[in-house]
């Protein structure tokens, strides 16, 4: 499949886990993809994975909660690839805790890095994308929007992104780009192996308590979402516009 033949993209976070099965699934399809993650060497080591399987992929080192460091990174892509299409806003963190027990600090973190990242990252990318008319944005929120308990900064976060989603497809589509969201459940990956971590159970554990949960009897894994982000990144959802989509096995 060559779905993004000629196309361009962003994906952030994308040392590992979900971004990283992205920026694998988009190459894989076609994309030039510049593979941005905090970690120069995980962006490093996902973009010569990429190379290596006969894709086309370049490593930026950028913090997405800064704006300096944003500009810079989407001015990268465009000097090696000439344009940006796509923006997959996956970059995130939790730092988990009651409210009565959280930091002010670990509230600030979690809102810069799910939500005001994103901000920044479209902002940014807007520049390249308005005067091309054409664009497609995905966010990664989270089912934690919904509410979960000793998730308050993440849940906030993750609600916000649905929220600066649907407007985002208000003021952007006029210029034929497409701002989506996917919402994921429970994915086996290090960000839910330190939540096992940190109540003080394995990974497996923790896995099978969630899989217990979820009607289909098991935990995603980052492939299944990055198929649904691939979706929404391609023309066959070019109708679809400020939608959230919950990739979380029916759970509530
Ligand atoms: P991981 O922790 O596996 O990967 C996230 C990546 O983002 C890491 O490589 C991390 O780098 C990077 N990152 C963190 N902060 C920044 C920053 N400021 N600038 C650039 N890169 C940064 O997470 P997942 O793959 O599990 O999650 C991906 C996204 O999906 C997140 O937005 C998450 O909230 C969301 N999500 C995940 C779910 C899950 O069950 N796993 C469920 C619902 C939503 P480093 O390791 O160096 O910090």
């Amino acid at each position: 499949m060559t779905h993004f033949a000629g196309r361009v993209a962003i994906v952030t976070g994308a040392a590992q886990g979900i971004g990283a099965a992205t920026a694998h699934l988009l190459a894989a399809r076609g994309a030039r993809v510049a593979v941005v993650d905090l970690d120069p060497e995980g962006a490093a080591a996902t973009a010569a994975r990429i190379v290596a399987e006969g894709g086309a992929a370049t490593a930026v080192a950028a913090d997405v909660t800064d704006a300096d460091a944003v500009e810079a990174m989407v001015a990268r892509t465009v000097q090696e690839y000439g344009q940006l299409d796509i923006l997959v806003n996956n970059a995130g963190i939790t730092r988990d805790n009651m409210l009565f027990k959280m930091p002010r600090a670990d509230w600030d973190a979690v809102l810069s890095t799910n939500l005001t990242s994103i901000f920044l990252c479209c902002q940014a990318a807007q520049k390249v994308m308005v005067p091309a008319r054409y664009g497609k944005i995905v966010n990664l929120s989270s089912r934690s929007a919904l509410g979960n308990r000793g998730q308050v900064n993440y849940a906030a976060a993750k609600a916000g992104v649905q929220g600066l989603t649907a407007t985002l497809a208000l003021e952007l589509g006029p210029f034929q780009i497409n701002v989506n969201a996917v919402a994921p459940g429970y994915i086996a990956t290090a960000m839910t192996a330190a939540t096992a971590a940190r109540v003080g159970s394995t990974a497996q554990e923790h896995q099978k308590l969630a899989a217990e949960r979820t009607p289909l009897g098991r935990v995603g894994q980052p492939a299944e979402v990055a198929s649904v982000i691939a979706f929404l990144a391609s023309d066959d959802a070019a109708y679809v516009s400020g939608q959230t989509l919950y990739v979380n096995g029916g759970a509530r």
